[in-house]
């Protein structure tokens, strides 16, 4: 529990507060990836080579990334749809455990696995939104490369 007392109700508005910033609502997306319940809901077991620090390094970079490609834009932006990310929880959503997409949290903010037969490593995560995430689902870079082939043959035809 977040804290001792879930009726006190300053703690939940504090702690509500703050897992709508981006440091909460990043740093709890980044706990999600490195807890225990990847055996229990079928998740991924990250590489032994990410921890907390190394995920934010991930996302520090894809900022920088991001700002330098939209100068004008403060580079919150998802890496496939450029479209900017939100913080936003839901109340009363905090240890509740994984409930699939309907416990899923107002915002857009995700962290995918570019080829999803490998497991979160530096050179697989993207920092995107969830519906790009949704999108993309299984898809292999392969499968990637074979739709972008296709969509061109289409638009040259
Ligand atoms: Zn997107």
């Amino acid at each position: 529990m977040a804290y001792k007392d879930p009726n006190d109700a300053r703690r939940v508005q504090k702690d509500f507060e703050y897992m709508n910033t981006e440091r909460g609502y990043v740093g709890r997306a980044i706990g999600g990836k490195l807890k225990p319940s990847y055996k229990t809901y079928g998740g991924h077991k990250p590489h032994e080579s990410m921890d907390k620090k190394e995920f934010w390094r991930l996302y520090m970079n894809h900022i920088i990334n991001m700002k330098y490609k939209f100068p004008e834009s403060d580079g919150r932006l998802c890496r496939y749809c450029e479209k900017p990310f939100t913080f936003k929880t839901r109340m009363g959503t905090r240890g509740k455990g994984y409930n699939g997409r309907k416990g899923q949290n107002p915002t857009n903010f995700s962290i995918d696995r570019y080829d999803p037969r490998l497991t979160y490593m530096a050179s697989n995560v993207v920092f995107c939104c969830v519906s790009c995430n949704d999108k993309k689902k299984n898809s292999t870079p392969d499968d990637w490369r074979n739709f972008l082939r296709v969509g061109r043959e289409f638009i040259n035809d």
